[in-house]
């Protein structure tokens, strides 16, 4: 095996008591014998030019991004991917040999590749509710839309940014039908009642508010696919219920794991071997 060099990676986010990534990347880099860390960045907003600046001085290789900078990051980046631009979110940044910044975007593969994994249902012409406005709703319904989704409806409570999202991504994706409604709105259970996917894409029931619900699922039949993003606890109150309802329940968790696999990726342009990865997440998981 070709000897390797040090590498630093990381997750730059506040705050990171829910992070299970550093464990989960450090049994990879152990059980692979890799020089390789991967450490918890706890930087608020204010410190996040500097600390990128520290970063670049100590010459790490690599960060996965999260709340609350994975917009904000951008303005800092010399280039970004394709994937990032369209979603207007980074969650990977790769420093290249000649010290530049890219900011890619791994949520949104992650999240197919674990919709594939685990639901195994065609997304093509499928509607899709969608709770939330912000970055990871940005990227799930990218994916959602590269792969042919029939309709998007979007629930947020700041109704300006689900327009902002169908004017962003009609643009691109013209077979998609999109709509906005306010979080509250009626219309929801009708969709629920006709058998769309829900994906949840707010923090509204992560620890350590565990006993919040995001909406009311009145209407969710039986067999329904409801996706929660959030993977600490892996078992929402919103996963509870829609459980308890006979639907097919799904936590953030494997979709953790696909986009930690992604970033890799593209760190090293290597690919993880999925039982590896599988190991990993299963011993990260005891930590939540
Ligand atoms: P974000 O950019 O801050 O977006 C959060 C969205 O949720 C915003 O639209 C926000 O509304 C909405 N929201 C927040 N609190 C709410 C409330 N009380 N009621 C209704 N809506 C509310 O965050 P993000 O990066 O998209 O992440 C969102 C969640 O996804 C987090 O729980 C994160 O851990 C999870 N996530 C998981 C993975 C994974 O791999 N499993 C990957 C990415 C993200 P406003 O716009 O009105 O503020």
């Amino acid at each position: 095996m070709k000897e390797e060099d040090v590498k630093i990676f990381g997750l730059l986010g506040y705050p990171l008591e829910h992070s299970i990534s550093s464990i989960f990347f450090n049994y990879i880099f152990e059980k692979l014998k890799l020089p390789y860390g991967y450490f918890l960045f706890p930087v608020k907003p204010s410190n996040l030019s500097s600390s990128l600046n520290k970063l670049k001085a100590i010459g790490f290789a690599g960060v996965n991004v999260t709340i609350p900078h994975k917009e904000k990051i951008i303005r800092f980046l010399d280039i970004l991917s394709p994937e990032a631009e369209a979603i207007g979110a980074v969650n990977t940044v790769i420093a290249g040999a000649d010290g530049r910044l890219t900011g890619g975007n791994t949520d949104s593969g992650g999240f197919i590749n674990a919709w594939k994994k685990e639901a195994g249902e065609k997304i093509q012409g499928r509607s899709f509710v969608i709770l939330g406005a912000g970055g990871a709703a940005r990227a799930v319904i990218y994916g959602l839309c590269k792969e042919g989704a029939g309709r998007i409806l979007i629930f947020c409570r700041h109704f300006a940014k689900g327009l902002k999202i169908e004017k962003l991504m009609t643009e691109k994706f013209k077979k998609t039908e999109f709509k906005s409604f306010n979080i509250n709105d009626e219309k929801l259970s009708s969709f629920l009642s006709e058998k769309a996917a829900l994906i949840n894409t707010t923090p509204v029931g992560m620890h350590p508010d565990t006993k919040n619900i995001p909406v009311s699922i009145r209407g969710l039949r039986k067999g329904s696919i409801v996706y929660d993003l959030i993977y600490n606890p892996e078992k929402t109150l919103l996963l509870k219920k829609a459980k308890s309802m006979g639907a097919k329940t799904f936590s953030g968790l494997t979709m953790l794991l696909e986009q930690a696999g992604l970033s890799y990726h593209l760190w090293t342009g290597r690919k993880l071997p999925d039982d590896l990865v599988r190991e990993a997440g299963k011993f990260a998981g005891r930590f939540l």
